[in-house]
């Protein structure tokens, strides 16, 4: 079977219905902002889990490291093998939790790096690379410092390090723990973690453990407070060009590089009184000029949108009326000229001097942009440009 790149008549269909473009510029863009926060000390962990929130885990992975990140992470084993079956040799840190010997093996093999939560986690990674013929495995110690996800209590860290420290093969890498709240404006709790954290280390250096590596901050703690930063930072949302709080807009300037677009596959004019869409939870008070358009909530346009949200015409905001179908929605297009079949809306992102970004649908939605670029499914090409 030919691929979507040698076959020219399946590359053009490509852009035949709806589709995601992701800016590789953007993203470099991103990388080289957030390497200006970081001191040279300070190692950037690109957080490519989740096909790299829906951008396309290898393009975005490749983009990142040639702008200056050095690591990359991920959540599950498979996201970290099709980084290495794509021939990229960065260290990857999988930050969900395994402990199956299959999925040890895997991470051995694939050379991925894996989060340890717990002790018996530690014991059974130790147990499976005794019976393998490699000499040792980087890992990564997971605290918990008040995100009550995984990771040891912060108060054990002492005996947990020292427990690793002494397991055979089990070479550690780092200790880390996460944020619960870093996009709040009120760094109160954030500080308290961080406050464990740096308690917690101070037991492990004084068992006379050194950690060579020690990391907090996703996005928010990268962008809010330069002492979150240690070794490394493990930035996601930034790197899209999304920004994880509105206050913390001023600190650097990020550019979106995800955009969605669709094209016009039918324009008709309705009388008025006439109901769109199921439902006609949408019924026209004057004579109107729709566009039907080829994208609908199986390819990630959440339903909840339907008569809530726009979309950009030639340059010109417009509404979105009715509710969005599985596979169509229908746009008011009456302030639009002789519009055609074919022509290209553009849900998300830039087109003129108008633009939409994934936030705006988070807010209508009540939810946070992480979720909404995560929605885009596979029917969607994902479109490098901009290399
Ligand atoms: C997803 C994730 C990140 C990245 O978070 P952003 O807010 O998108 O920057 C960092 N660390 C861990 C452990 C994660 O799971």
């Amino acid at each position: 079977m030919l691929s979507w790149e040698q076959s020219p008549g399946i590359a053009l269909m490509r852009r035949e219905r709806a589709w995601v473009e992701v800016n590789l510029s953007a993203i470099a863009h991103n990388v080289q902002q957030i390497r200006r926060l970081l001191s040279d000390q300070t190692e950037l962990m690109a957080v490519v889990k989740a096909d790299a929130y829906g951008h396309g885990a290898t393009t975005v992975a490749q983009a990142a490291l040639h702008a200056g990140a050095t690591w990359l992470g991920v959540a599950t084993i498979p996201e970290g093998i099709e980084l290495r079956e794509a021939g990229i040799d960065a260290p990857v840190l999988v930050l969900g939790a395994n402990h199956t010997p299959e999925q040890i093996r895997a991470i051995v093999h694939w050379q991925l790096q894996p989060t340890l939560c717990t002790p018996r986690q530690a014991l059974i990674f130790a147990d499976v690379l005794a019976q393998t013929q490699q000499p040792s495995l980087s890992v990564h110690l997971k605290l918990d410092t008040g995100m009550s996800r995984l990771g040891t209590d912060w108060q054990a860290a002492a005996e947990f390090v020292q427990l690793v420290q002494r397991l055979p093969k089990l070479q550690i890498d780092s200790v880390y723990s996460h944020l619960a709240t870093a996009e709040d404006p009120n760094r109160t709790i954030a500080k308290q973690q961080q406050q464990r954290f740096e308690a917690a280390i101070a037991q492990i250096n004084a068992c006379g453990i050194y950690p060579p590596r020690l990391h907090l901050a996703n996005s928010g703690g990268t962008l809010s407070d330069a002492t979150f930063h240690y070794d490394m930072v493990r930035v996601g949302l930034a790197i899209y060009g999304l920004y994880p709080a509105d206050h913390l807009k001023a600190v650097l300037d990020l550019q979106p590089a995800l955009q969605v677009r669709a094209r016009v596959t039918q324009v008709k004019t309705i009388p008025p009184g006439t109901g769109v869409s199921y439902g006609h939870r949408y019924v026209a008070d004057q004579e109107r000029q729709i566009a039907v358009v080829a994208i609908g909530y199986a390819d990630g346009v959440p339903r909840n949108l339907s008569n809530k949200m726009e979309a950009i015409v030639r340059g010109q905001r417009v509404p979105q009326i009715g509710a969005v179908t599985m596979d169509q929605l229908m746009l008011d297009v009456s302030a639009i000229p002789d519009l055609r079949e074919g022509e290209v809306v553009t849900l998300l992102g830039q087109d003129g001097n108008e633009s939409i970004a994934a936030n705006d649908w988070a807010a209508i939605l009540d939810t946070i942009s992480w979720e909404i670029l995560c929605g885009f499914k596979h029917r969607l090409p994902r479109i490098a440009i901009g290399k």
